[in-house]
């Protein structure tokens, strides 16, 4: 049994407690605020494997097949529906983009199907606008609802032992002899012979008094919630070049984000421009989204990488420690992976998925081409 400290409360850093408390390991998770309280509290909740890198389509795989039985798992139903993933073309051009893909992905595995004409793709999704001239469709695609799947794997966590500590932040990570040896918060140190650093944005911070550089850009998403509609959308839509993405949640309310962007300062709230811009933008795909009432509006901060894709390793360097962030707006699906990911880490088993192209030594080989997010739901 290993004593094992977690900071963060996000899906990550819970699905990695409840792992390891299923296991019997004493772990501590410590979230500076509440569980959810940041990226999975705020995201829109796709479950996706369509538009994910090679590297990730086998991480994303794993997870739909986890999130088909994660109510069982955790004796909690977190409103997963396997209704399928629809990315729209709305020019031209953006048809090339989609059938680029589609053709892509049908060789890597993923039964993905191109829907030509608008006609094909209102067959599928009767809600979408005229305007949209063709899709991709991967049907084993879904969503499910961010705050209690997260909420879910905290509270399965504590029900095998874990200690699940919010309001208390990680101040820093201590080391003994090149080796992790506890982390030291607001309320004490808490030894511990792992430390998981799952903290989202805030994980350079951590990381960088250890001599560890994680390149994170931060964009704010501005997401919109609708009051509830009838039921209108099964599918999550994004959209070729990724600049709006939406999906109608079990109890009816419409919610859709914009692409995100890279404001100088972050407020909790979207600007009044902000979320006019997005409610346009969707109602032109989905015209039942110009006519709805807004309900709620709110921001999340997406902890973008060079290459988009995340860190989940155990650094050389310092004995130990276990990285897993970055997950550059794609990491909610993966979270039940990435947590049985960060467990193997932990307890020095080979990882179940290959993680080579997750280290974060990638970002000292040199200078990698920049990215934007791809927020596809
Ligand atoms: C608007 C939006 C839409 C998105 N859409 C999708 C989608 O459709 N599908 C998808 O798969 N992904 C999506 N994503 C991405 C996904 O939400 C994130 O990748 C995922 O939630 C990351 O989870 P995490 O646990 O790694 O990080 P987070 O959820 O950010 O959790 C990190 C936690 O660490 C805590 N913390 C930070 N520093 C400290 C400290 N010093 N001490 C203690 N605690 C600390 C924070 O308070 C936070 O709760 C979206 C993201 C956003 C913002």
């Amino acid at each position: 049994m290993n004593a094992i400290a977690i900071i963060g409360g996000g899906i990550t850093g819970t699905a990695a407690a409840d792992a390891l408390a299923r296991e019997g390991h004493a772990v501590t998770l410590i979230e500076k605020s509440g569980i959810a309280a940041m990226a999975s509290g705020r995201t829109l909740g796709g479950v996706r494997q369509s538009g994910r890198h090679p590297a990730e389509l086998p991480l994303a795989q794993a997870a739909v097949e986890l999130w088909g039985g994660l109510a069982d798992v955790l004796g909690t139903d977190v409103d997963y529906r396997r209704s399928g993933n629809l990315r729209l073309a709305r020019t031209p051009a953006e048809i090339e983009i989609v059938r680029d893909l589609v053709h892509a992905q049908r060789a890597q595995g993923l039964d993905l199907v191109f829907l030509p004409d608008n006609a094909a793709v209102r067959a599928v999704a009767p809600a979408l606008s005229n305007r949209v001239l063709a899709a991709s469709y991967c049907a084993t695609d879904g969503h499910a609802d961010p705050v209690k799947a997260t909420n879910a794997f905290a509270q399965s966590a504590r029900r095998h032992g874990a200690t699940i500590r919010e309001g208390v932040r990680a101040l820093a990570i201590q080391i003994v002899n090149d080796r992790v040896a506890g982390v030291l918060t607001a309320a004490g140190s808490i030894p511990a012979e792992r430390v998981i650093v799952a903290a989202g944005v805030d994980t350079p911070a951590l990381l960088a008094p250890l001599g560890l550089h994680l390149p994170l850009s931060m964009q704010v998403v501005s997401v919109v919630q609708s009051e509830p509609l009838p039921p209108t959308l099964d599918q999550v839509f994004g959209v070729a070049n990724a600049d709006c993405a939406g999906r109608q949640e079990v109890g009816g309310r419409l919610r859709f984000t914009d692409g995100g962007s890279s404001e100088p300062a972050w407020t909790n709230e979207p600007s009044a421009n902000a979320v006019r811009a997005v409610v346009e933008r969707v109602a032109n795909v989905l015209p039942v989204a110009g006519a709805a009432t807004v309900s709620r509006t709110w921001t999340g901060l997406v902890d973008l990488t060079p290459d988009a894709l995340p860190v989940i390793d155990m650094p050389a360097r310092v004995a130990g420690l276990i990285v897993a962030a970055g997950f550059s707006g794609h990491g909610f699906c993966l979270g039940p992976v990435s947590g049985l990911l960060c467990a193997d880490l932990a307890v020095g088993r080979t990882p179940r998925h290959d993680v080579a192209a997750f280290q974060l030594a990638r970002f000292e080989r040199g200078p990698l081409a920049a990215t934007s997010p791809t927020l596809h739901g």
